[in-house]
Order: structure tokens, then sequence, then C-alpha cells
């Protein structure tokens, strides 16, 4: 059987530095494990372009609808800043989730156990804490029309319409309920089914899905806002956390910084799946280019090599060798290994990105 095909993006910033990284651990896969990729890199925002005047050639587009998985760094830097809107680096980046459709994306909050100290609450509120948020990513208020800004009388007002389809609910929530399967078959679905007439469908159209194809999973569900307050006070009681574009947006983050420093945080964007099963995928870290550090060996490359793991997870049903990363690295940080972004207050030596990938490696 041919490899499965992996497309890289290194991007800007720190994301070809972490990038390195996580090529030598894909090497590592197909030397050691006989687990082999066929891999090709190319170029995403600045860099291309840098190199062809867009941020996404045609070209790359069609290498990453080919492609078994995507794997990105990060997009963007302020050499960028002063570029037209239609060719900002990150337009890069929403064109592969737009024309992939990439409607389900994914972020774990995990609390490796050398981190719950550093963690920014109570270590017995994190310590252990292994979450997964499913965020719907391309329709809901951020896509939903009419909007814009208008003149209504002697003012103006600012319109943005939260508009979800049946069918958008549906898909979105089939990928959470699979998810959930895989994990310990728990989905908490949360909106404001209380004040919203899409938040009414979104709760009828996932407790259907749940009945007619899933019932064997744990539904429950829950308004947002005392959503985001359960998360804080005792996140643990959730598994699988199934949500809109908007919500999810802030619920993730809020979820991200139970853990720590973004430079250990993945994410993966799901779409339909392939004739063969494989849904369209974009892995990357959930940090941007960094550029206040990009260049001197400092990023922390753990949240792409995550990235990764997940990549070995959902496109190539590698849940073992995912979980041998994933046991990597957190061997290498109950050893002590710290690049700078996880040193707390009482200070040491950090290590280098290089030198991560070393400690990964070796581990
Ligand atoms: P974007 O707009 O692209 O999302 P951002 O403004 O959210 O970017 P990041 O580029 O993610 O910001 O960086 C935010 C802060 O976190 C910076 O101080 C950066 O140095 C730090 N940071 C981000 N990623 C890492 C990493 N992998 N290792 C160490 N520090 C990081
Ligand atoms: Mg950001």
């Amino acid at each position: 059987m041919a490899n499965p095909t992996l497309l890289i993006l290194p991007g800007d910033g720190i994301g070809p530095e972490v990038m390195d990284q996580v090529k030598r651990v894909i090497d590592w896969f197909g030397d050691k494990r006989g687990l082999a990729f066929d891999v090709e890199e190319d170029l995403v925002g600045g860099a291309a372009y840098d190199a062809h005047g867009t941020p996404l050639h045609d070209d790359t587009m069609k290498k990453a609808l080919k492609a078994d998985a995507v794997l990105l760094g990060a997009v963007g830097g302020p050499k960028y800043d002063n570029l037209d809107f239609s060719v900002k680096p990150e337009r890069g980046l929403l064109r592969l989730r737009k024309e992939m459709d990439l409607y389900s994306n994914l972020r774990p909050a995990q609390c490796f156990d050398a981190l719950a100290d550093f963690s920014s609450l109570k270590k017995d509120v994190v310590a252990g804490l292994d979450i997964m948020i499913v965020r719907e990513l391309t329709s809901g208020v951020y896509f939903g029309e009419p909007r814009g800004i208008f003149e209504e009388g002697n003012e103006r007002v600012g319109i943005n319409t939260q508009r979800y389809t049946e069918g958008e609910i549906d898909r979105v929530a089939r990928s959470a309920f699979e998810l959930a399967r895989r994990r310990n078959n728990k989905v908490c679905s949360m909106e404001k089914a209380n004040v919203m007439e899409s938040g009414i469908l979104w709760r009828e159209v996932v407790q259907k899905v749940h009945d007619e194809d899933y019932p064997d999973v744990e539904l429950s569900h829950m308004y947002a806002d005392n959503g985001a307050m359960q998360l804080v006070r005792a996140p643990k009681q959730f598994d699988v956390i199934l949500t809109d574009n908007l919500f999810g947006d802030i619920l993730s983050d809020c979820a991200a910084m139970l853990t720590g420093s973004l430079g250990m945080l993945p994410s993966a964007s799901l779409g339909a799946p392939n004739a063969d099963g494989r849904p369209k995928a974009l892995y990357e870290p959930v940090h941007g280019s960094a550029p206040d550090i990009a260049g001197q060996g400092k990023a922390n490359p753990i949240a792409c090599v995550l990235s990764f793991a997940m990549a070995l997870r959902y496109s190539f049903d590698q849940g073992d060798e995912a979980t041998r990363l994933e046991q990597a690295i957190e061997k290498v940080l109950a050893d002590g290994a710290r690049t700078a972004d996880l040193m707390g207050p009482e200070g040491g030596t950090p290590i280098s990105t290089v030198e991560m990938g070393d400690a990964i490696l070796s581990a």
C-alpha cells in the first residue's frame, strides 16, 4: 500500500523552527516504527507572499486538497502588517479552512502532571485534566448574513447574524459523537437555548442525532454561560464539549489557560470524510508566529509536535503511536526539561527549541 501523504506548511516566524522538530519526529516514526509518510513541503502565509505575491498559491491549495493531512506551523508577522487585506498571511490559512471545508475544530485542553503547578489554577482543579472542545468553525455569527454597519435613522447600527442550518449542526454533532466514542463516551453540548433561536435548533438537532445514531454516548446540554463558569470551577466534569463558532472561540481560549502555556496547545480542524473514510484535516498549534521570539531558538515545539500526534490519531488511525509520542513529552516534562515559556517564577535555565526536540526524540 502507498504511504499516507502529509503536506507540511511551516509558514512564518517560529513556524519553521517548531516544524523542524516535528520533521525529526516524523523521520523517527519512519525509521523506528515503520510508519513512513510521503512528506511534501510548501509555503503559506508571508513566506508564500514573498515568493509568489499571494499567501497561498493555487498549486499549494491543490496539494492540500489531495494530501491525507496538512500540518501547518504559523502565519503572519509585523513585516506583513501593512499589506492589503486580500493578501495578508492570515488569508492563506482562511482559504485552506474554507476550501477544505473544515467545519469541526478540535482543541484539547490537557494538563501534563509535571506542569500542574504552572497552571493559572489550583493544582487539584487541573491535575489530570483531559478534555476536548469541538467548535463549529465555518458558520454561525462570524459568517451569517445580513452583516455590516448600516445607517438607521440618525445613527449607525452594527449587525451580525447568528445563523445555523440543521445540516451544519448535524455534521459537527456527528464529529463530536464519533470523537466521544474514541474517548470516554460523554458529550456536553453548550448553547443559549434560553435566549437564542439558533440555540433552540442546536439543542434539538444535537439531541436528534444522538437519539438516532449515538444513543450509547452520554449526552447533556448546558447553557454556555454556565458552561464557562463550570469550566473554570470544575473542568474535570467534562470530556467532550460541543459548541458553536462564537462560544467555541471563547470557551476554548478559556480552557486553554487551564493548562499553562500557549506553547503546549495543539489543534485539529476536520472536514467531511473522503471516500476512504479519512476526514479532510489540518493540524496546527494554537499559537501564532510569535514574532517577539522568532529566530532566537527559544520557541517551544511541543504544541506543534502534539498537533502531529493528533494527526496520527485522527487521520491515520495510529492512536497507540500518538500515545507513545504524548508519553515521551510527559516524560521529558517530568524530567524537568523546560523551554523559556514553561519557566515558573522560581526561574532556572531554559533549553532551546532544538534541545527540546532532542529530549523528545531520546524519550
Ligand atoms: P496570532 O495573531 O497569530 O494568533 P498572537 O498575537 O495570538 O498571534 P502568538 O504569536 O501566539 O500571538 O504569541 C503570543 C505570545 O506567546 C508571544 O509572547 C509569544 O512569544 C508566546 N508564544 C507563542 N507561541 C509560543 C511557543 N511555541 N513557545 C514559546 N512562546 C510562545
Ligand atoms: Mg491569537
